[in-house]
């Protein structure tokens, strides 16, 4: 049984989460505080304002997980936190505390990646088997990985500009419609046409799984700005057309993807998996079950709940590398920085 902390972002979550030998799961709590009426009014998540946060309310959401799941830290294997990528400020307050409780419990300390916990969530609610094709498609980052083994993500291709989730958020800012965007542009898609206006997909045919988002998002704004006043048909119009072109979009690059997992591995994916924030998106969850179909793989999609941040991915990835034997030192240091595939970012960085 492992406790997992989260709060690299505007979510302060806590869960226990067990890990058989076998690999089989059970989620036993998953705590989760949103911050987002705190940052609605600023139409963003402000860092200073979100350790604040987590600071007021970690202790108590720790004691509510280990409350719904009636242990005693005594019955722990491991205390995981998010040890990064994120926001600084909210990483060391729950990195702090995990060391705390480890320390005073005399359990083992994991770091756990932000990003390793949304690769592995499809392990922890379906089962997945290694090597797998994963989709990160979040507020922060927009990746395709193979996702090989415990520690061994290899990236295929990232977004060249803005992630996919913050494309969602800044189109939902320019339309104003309220914070955070992604939701509110899918229910306004719900009630519009799709087809009304022809916005580019970028990067689609391209061999090289990469996104590119931000022609897309300019062209919806020079929309936007040429029927200004918008009535709440051309409101619904343009976020049925941007969710459209994201969705195909989306579709291309993963078929991308696939390619440049069976060049790399000799094999293709046990599954397709998508995990982060924007894969709650319905239409792009139906879309992505027809490319798991066409490339003949299994699609698995975690519940929306594990799909935005939340403590239980992070105490599965800690028991993931905890029956790895892998733990960490009570000096380990927060990152706000932390790529899954550091060869990757250091060459992107290079090129850059
Ligand atoms: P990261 O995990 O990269 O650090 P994050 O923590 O901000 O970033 P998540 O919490 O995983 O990301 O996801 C939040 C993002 O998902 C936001 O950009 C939000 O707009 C987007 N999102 C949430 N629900 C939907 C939806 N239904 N449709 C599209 N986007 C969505
Ligand atoms: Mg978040
Ligand atoms: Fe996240």
């Amino acid at each position: 049984m492992v406790l997992g902390i989260e709060t690299t972002c505007d979510e302060t979550s806590a869960a226990v989460v067990t890990r058989s030998p076998s690999g089989a799961s059970d989620i036993r709590s998953n705590v989760i505080r949103s911050q987002v009426e705190i940052h609605s009014p600023y139409g963003g998540v402000v860092p200073e304002i979100a350790a604040r946060a987590h600071v007021e309310v970690l202790d108590h959401v720790i004691a509510e997980a280990m409350r719904q799941a009636n242990v005693d830290y005594s019955e722990l294997s491991g205390i995981a936190a998010a040890a990064g990528p994120g926001l600084i400020g909210g990483v060391i307050v729950g990195l702090t505390t995990a060391k705390a409780i480890a320390l005073a419990a005399k359990k083992p300390l994991v770091a756990v990646n932000h990003l390793e916990a949304h690769a592995l969530t499809a392990r922890l609610t379906d089962g997945v088997a290694f090597p797998y094709l994963l989709l990160l498609v979040s507020g922060g980052h927009t990746q395709l990985l193979a996702i090989e083994d415990v520690g061994k993500y290899t990236r295929l291709g990232t977004t060249l500009d803005d992630a996919v989730g913050e494309a969602f958020d800044k189109v939902a800012k320019m339309l104003s419609l309220p914070y955070p965007g992604g939701p509110q542009v899918e229910e306004q898609a719900k009630h519009g046409y799709s087809a009304r206006f022809a916005f580019p997909r970028p990067l689609m045919g391209r061999r090289e799984p990469d996104f590119s988002l931000s022609g897309l998002k300019t062209a919806v704004r020079l929309e936007a700005d040429r029927l200004a006043p918008l009535s709440d048909e051309d409101v619904a119009d343009l976020c049925a057309s941007f969710q459209a072109a994201v969705v195909d979009l989306i579709a291309d690059r993963v078929r991308a993807g696939a390619r440049a997992f069976r060049d790399r591995l000799g094999r293709g994916p046990t599954a397709l998996v998508v995990a982060g924030g924007v894969a709650a998106n319905g239409m792009i969850r139906e879309s992505l079950a027809k490319v798991a179909a066409e490339l003949n793989t299994r699609f698995a999609m975690p519940a929306p709940v594990l799909c935005t941040d939340n403590g239980a991915m992070i105490a599965w990835a800690g028991a993931e590398r905890l029956a790895r034997g892998i733990r960490d030192r009570l000096d380990v240091s927060p990152r706000a920085r932390w790529p899954l595939d550091p060869a990757a970012a250091a060459s992107a960085t290079a090129r850059a």
